[in-house]
């Protein structure tokens, strides 16, 4: 069973208490309304899918019910580091694959 750190409980415990909350680091259009249509449906719809490091983000919904970013390797599944939204990615993190 893969375990996972919440970086707010500063615990490592199952992902059965954990939830898939999709990419992270996506920057939202300051204001919808003045982007092109083609432009919102990518910001709702792509998605990178890197062979590799991805930023994710999870919730611990069995736990504290918080929101945190994690950097999980495609290929092994296995997440590397987990970080608060409020804060900035590992150094060695490469940002999740172009
Ligand atoms: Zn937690």
């Amino acid at each position: 069973m893969l375990l996972i750190r919440c970086p707010y409980c500063e615990t490592e415990r199952p992902e059965l208490e954990f939830r898939y909350g999709g990419e992270a680091l996506l920057e939202r259009p300051k204001d919808p309304a003045l982007v092109s249509d083609d432009a919102w449906t990518a910001y709702l719809w792509t998605c990178k899918n890197p062979k590799g490091p991805h930023a994710e983000r999870w919730r611990h919904v069995h736990g504290c019910g918080r929101f945190f970013n994690a950097a999980r390797n495609t290929v092994s599944d296995l997440i590397v580091s987990t970080w608060r939204v409020d804060d900035s990615p590992p150094a060695n993190f490469d940002g999740g694959g172009a």
